[in-house]
């Protein structure tokens, strides 16, 4: 496993606007994109990213949403996903992301999803997510479109956003 760069608004903006593709099939070569996705992720440390944040083109995500030092990993991968439902009522929730660092800002998403998508294993997954798995896997999601959770700012907040990004990123 190695930790792969993360790229963010300032300076991969064209890269992370991509549309990532669909994976053919969940192989070894995939799997090691995976564990150097979770290992690059629990580095940062972030709680989801997906492939195209790490410069890869491709309709992978991994995330763990298992929060404090006393909890076991709970490490979740998925393929090709797909949101086969999503239901009328919404939530709030203050978002942030790995490519967009220090920036947190609230976005209105669905508030229980169901979805499809392949495992670490290549099985086939229909499950249902609610509170912060469904904020989650909607907001990574998007990365696979080239839609990041600051497009769905306002148009000032967002140039904003990426011009805090960009000052950080010199004084650093
Ligand atoms: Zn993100």
């Amino acid at each position: 496993m190695s930790l792969r760069r993360i790229l963010t608004v300032d300076t991969d903006m064209a890269v992370l606007k991509q549309v990532s593709t669909p994976v053919e099939t969940v192989d070894d070569d995939l799997r090691a994109l995976m564990d150097d996705m979770l290992e690059t992720m629990y580095d940062a440390p972030g709680i989801g990213l997906a492939a195209i944040q790490v410069g890869v083109p491709k309709r992978v995500i991994v995330m763990d949403l298992a929060r404090g030092e006393d909890e076991e990993p709970a490490p979740r991968y998925f393929v090709n996903p797909e949101i086969l439902w999503a239901s009328e009522e919404t939530q709030p929730y203050e978002e942030g992301c790995l490519s967009v660092p220090e920036i947190y800002d609230e976005v209105e998403r669905p508030a229980r999803v169901k979805l499809r998508y392949l495992d670490y294993h290549g099985k086939t997954v229909e499950e249902d997510a609610e509170g912060l798995y469904a904020v989650c896997i909607q907001h990574e999601m998007d990365h696979l479109e080239g839609v990041l959770f600051i497009d769905h700012l306002s148009r000032l907040k967002r140039e904003r956003a990426v011009k805090k990004v960009a000052k950080a990123a010199k004084a650093a």
